[in-house]
C-alpha cells in the first residue's frame, strides 16, 4: 500500500471530464501528480472537436482547462493510444490510482433497413468532420440533395441542422473547416427535417438552442401548430416540467406562429415520427416515417406511414461508450461499472464512461469531482495499490511511442491561431495526423 502522500495517477482521456478530475486531483493536499494520456495529439475531447464551430463560448472553457495544464504536478502525453501504446495492467503497474475518462466513442444505432446506405450518416461523424478531428476528414458528404433529415431531438441534432442552414457570413468568423465551409457554401439542401419520436415536451434539447434556430440569417424554422396540440399527459408532463422544458416549447409557439420569409433554406421540426426504413438503390433517396402516439410517456407506433425523398440523414440518436481492452464494461449501459465513479480502490472513471452521455459540459465538473473524492477517500485509507518502478516515458521510449507533451500541444496551438488571426477567424484548424505532428514538433 502507498502512503496517503505523492500519489501519481493516471488520467486516460482529456476531455472535460479528465480536465475537472485533473483540477480537483491538484487542488488536494495530499501532493497528487497527474499525467494525462490522450490518443490524439491535441487536448479537451469534444470541446475542440464535438462542441459546434459557431458555439464560441462554449469552447471557452478550455481556457479553464489551459490552467489546470499549467499545474508543475500535470503532464499530457497526446499521441498515446490506450490499448495500443499502453495498456491497462502497465498503468496499474506505474500508478496509484488510474482514471478513465474517455467520453462515449462511438454511436446508436437505429436498427432499421438500409441504415447503412451511402447517405446515412451518424450525426457525430459529420460533427467530427466540421470540427476537423484527423480521423474523419476522409469522408464525403454529398450535400447537393434538396432534403436532409435529423433523426432525435437533442442537442446534437440542433447542431447538425443548424450547420447545415448557416450562411457564408455566418461560418466565416469560425474555425469550421475550409473544406466543410466550402461544401456548406455549396449545399444545395434546402430543407432540413428534423424527426423526434415523441413529442415538443419530451424533446431532450435546451432552450438556448432551440432559440438559436428562430434567428439564422439563412433559414426559417417551420413548425406545425398541429404537433404542439399537447395531449392530455404531456399537458400535465409540461404543466410539471422544469423551466428549460417550458421555455423549449415557448420557441416552439413562436415558431408555430411565424409565416415563413422565404430565406433560402428551412428548418422544419417534426414531432411524434420514427424512421422505419431508408429507401434507395444505391443511396439514401428516401425514408420512410410512422406516425407515434405517446403512451406512458413512450413512443408507441401508429398505421400512419409516410415516405418523404431525401438525398441524407443524420441519425443523431446519442453516443454509447466502447469497451476498454483490460476494463471492466457494461455492455447494457455501455459504461465502465461504478459506484460514484470508483470501480475499486485504484481505478475509477469520470464523465459520460463513467455515467452514460448525458448532460452538458458542466455536468462533468461535479461528476469528475465526486469521483475524485473516492479516489482521495481511498487514498487517506491507504486502499491504493502501490506503483512499481518504472516511469510512462521509460515505457513509451521504449515502444518508440512519440508522445505530444503539452508544450506540444501548445506550439499546434500557436500555429493554428497564427493562421486564423489575419481572417478573424479563432484559428485554422490542423486536420491531419502529420500536420498535427509536425506542428508539435515545432516547441
Ligand atoms: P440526447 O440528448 O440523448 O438526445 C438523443 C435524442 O435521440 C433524443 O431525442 C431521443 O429521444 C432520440 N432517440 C433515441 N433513440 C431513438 C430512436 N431509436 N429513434 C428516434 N429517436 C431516438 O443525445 P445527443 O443529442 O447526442 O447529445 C448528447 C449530450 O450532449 C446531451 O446531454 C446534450 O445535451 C449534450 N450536448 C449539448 C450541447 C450544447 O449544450 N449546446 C450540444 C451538443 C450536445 P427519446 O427522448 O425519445 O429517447
Amino acid at each position: 500500500m502507498s502512503s496517503a502522500a505523492n500519489l501519481r495517477v493516471a488520467i486516460v482521456g482529456s476531455g472535460p471530464a479528465g480536465f475537472y478530475a485533473a483540477a480537483a486531483l491538484l487542488s488536494s493536499e495530499l501532493g497528487v501528480e497527474v499525467d494525462m494520456i490522450e490518443r490524439l495529439p491535441t487536448p479537451w475531447g469534444l470541446v475542440r472537436l464535438g462542441v459546434a464551430p459557431d458555439h464560441p463560448n462554449i469552447k471557452a472553457v478550455s481556457r479553464a482547462f489551459e490552467k489546470t495544464a499549467l499545474n508543475p504536478g500535470f503532464r499530457f502525453f497526446g499521441n498515446v493510444e490506450f490499448g495500443r501504446d499502453v495498456e491497462h495492467e502497465e498503468l496499474m503497474r506505474l500508478y496509484n490510482a488510474v482514471v478513465y475518462s474517455v467520453g462515449a466513442q462511438t454511436d446508436r444505432a437505429l436498427g432499421i433497413p438500409g441504415e447503412d446506405l451511402p447517405g446515412s450518416w451518424p450525426a457525430t461523424a459529420f460533427v467530427a468532420w466540421y470540427n476537423g478531428h484527423p480521423d474523419f476528414q476522409e469522408l464525403s458528404f454529398d450535400l447537393s440533395g434538396e432534403r436532409a433529415v435529423v433523426i432525435g431531438n437533442g442537442n446534437v441534432a440542433l447542431d447538425v441542422a443548424r450547420m447545415l442552414a448557416l450562411t457564408p457570413e455566418e461560418l466565416a468568423p469560425t474555425d469550421t473547416t475550409d473544406e466543410a465551409i466550402e461544401a456548406i457554401n455549396e449545399s444545395g439542401i434546402r430543407e432540413i427535417l428534423v424527426v423526434g419520436r415523441r413529442g415538443p415536451v419530451q424533446a431532450a434539447w435546451t432552450p438556448v438552442e432551440v432559440g438559436e434556430l428562430g434567428e439564422l440569417a439563412g433559414a426559417d424554422v417551420i413548425v406545425d401548430p398541429a404537433d404542439l396540440e399537447l395531449d392530455p399527459a404531456s399537458e400535465a408532463e409540461l404543466a410539471q416540467a422544469a423551466p428549460t422544458v417550458r421555455r423549449n416549447v415557448d420557441h416552439l409557439r413562436e415558431y408555430a406562429a411565424r409565416t415563413p420569409t422565404g430565406k433560402p433554406r428551412a428548418i422544419r421540426l417534426r414531432f411524434l415520427s420514427s424512421p422505419v426504413a431508408l429507401l434507395g438503390e444505391e443511396k439514401v433517396e428516401a425514408i420512410e416515417l410512422v406516425r407515434n402516439k405517446l403512451v406512458g410517456g413512450r413512443a408507441v407506433t401508429t398505421d400512419e406511414r409516410e415516405t418523404i425523398t431525401c438525398g441524407l440523414v443524420f441519425r443523431s440518436v446519442g453516443y454509447q461508450g466502447v469497451p476498454l481492452p483490460g476494463v471492466p464494461f457494461d455492455e447494457h449501459t455501455r459504461t465502465i461499472p461504478n459506484e460514484g465513479g470508483r470501480v475499486e480502490p485504484g481505478l475509477y472513471a469520470a464523465g459520460w464512461i463513467k455515467r452514460g452521455p448525458s448532460g452538458v459540459i458542466g455536468t462533468n465538473k461535479k461528476d469528475a469531482t465526486e469521483t475524485v473524492a473516492l479516489l482521495l477517500e481511498d487514498a487517506r485509507a491507504g486502499k491504493l495499490p502501490s506503483r512499481k518502478a518504472g516511469t510512462l516515458e521509460e515505457l513509451l521510449t521504449a515502444k518508440g511511442v512519440e508522445a505530444v507533451m503539452y508544450a506540444g500541444w501548445e506550439a499546434i496551438d500557436r500555429t493554428e491561431r497564427a493562421a486564423g488571426e489575419p481572417h478573424g477567424r479563432p484559428r485554422i484548424k490542423l486536420c491531419s495526423w502529420e500536420s498535427l505532428l509536425e506542428a508539435a514538433r515545432t516547441k
